[in-house]
């Protein structure tokens, strides 16, 4: 059995009840985030607290929490649903208002939900025991504040189940300048002459909480080069190893897109030197 957090209490799922005119539910209005713990450990508490903040400010929500309750409530949940590889995800919605009509309504208080979700264990950075991504790419039909890690996710579950259906697990978009920008559910990356090249930020993509912690991590240690610039297609095409990340996956290795391997069809070694020293560090933020 679940337990759940909603607004102020712990509780079994099937007994979790929301309006039906939360804007949550009626608009897609709310933010987001899913925050990984394995054996208990959260990673990117901060970062994924902070980001959580920064989205409900863009769409003036105020929760009324604050860091040490969100520390609390994640910990409550791991204690209750067992400590094993778990995925909380955490959802503020503006919440239920008398009337449907578009306008931010005054005085209503915001839905709080949370649960925890088993995740797969974390990968081990070996190229035999990894689990290797083959992914479809489409152009990138979502909308343009794709920084805002919205729960209207309309536009990823579409493509997303683009690349279901077609047999795949992820799919890579592109815009209508043929550059990469993410995948339905994660960032995406090339390596080229062992080079780790990202696009950099915009409102194109969200800026992910794996990527920022592996993008410090590879710049402390200082081994392997890393670029934030506009990746093609081409590029893409052309690369020596591709990656996605995201929080319930770490470092995902592609070895086909589009039915056509990448390079030699193979997971690469810059992906097992960036997820061993993933792995090392994770926990430091
Ligand atoms: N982009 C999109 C569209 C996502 O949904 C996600 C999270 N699933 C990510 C990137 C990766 O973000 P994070 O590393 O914070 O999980």
């Amino acid at each position: 059995m679940s337990i759940v957090y909603l607004n102020g209490e712990y509780l079994p799922m099937e007994e979790a009840r929301i309006s039906p005119m939360d804007r949550g539910f009626l608009f897609g209005e709310g933010i987001y985030e899913v925050i990984p713990s394995y054996d208990g450990k959260l990673v990117g508490f901060g970062p994924h607290i902070e980001r959580m903040e920064q989205g409900m400010a863009l769409i003036s929500i105020q929760s009324g929490y604050g860091e040490a309750d969100w520390r609390t409530l994640c910990e409550t949940l791991i204690e209750q649903n067992g400590s094993g590889n778990l995925g909380i995800y955490l959802h503020v919605s503006r919440g239920a208002d008398s009337r449907r009509y578009h306008a931010y309504p005054e005085n209503i208080a915001p839905t709080v939900f949370a649960f925890a979700f088993e995740i797969p264990p974390a990968p081990v950075a070996d190229k035999d025991k990894v689990k290797a991504y083959k992914v479809a790419s489409t152009q990138d039909l979502r909308w343009k504040r794709c920084n805002i890690k919205s729960t209207a996710l309309l536009g990823n579950v579409m493509h997303f189940q683009e690349g279901h259906a077609a047999g795949h697990n992820e799919i890579i978009l592109y815009n209508a300048q043929g550059e990469m920008t993410e995948g339905s559910a994660c960032n995406a990356y090339i390596v080229k002459d062992g080079v780790v090249i990202t696009p950099p930020l915009d409102n194109q993509i969200l800026p992910g909480i794996t990527r920022l912690i592996l993008l410090d991590i590879l710049r402390k240690d200082g081994s392997i080069p890393v670029e934030e610039r506009i990746v093609t297609m081409d590029e893409v095409r052309n690369a020596d190893e591709v990656w996605l990340t995201s929080s319930s996956k770490e470092i995902a290795p592609v070895i086909e897109l589009d039915g056509v391997p990448v390079a030699d069809g193979k997971v690469g070694d810059v992906w097992v030197k960036a997820q061993a020293l993933y792995t090392a560090g994770k926990y430091n933020y």
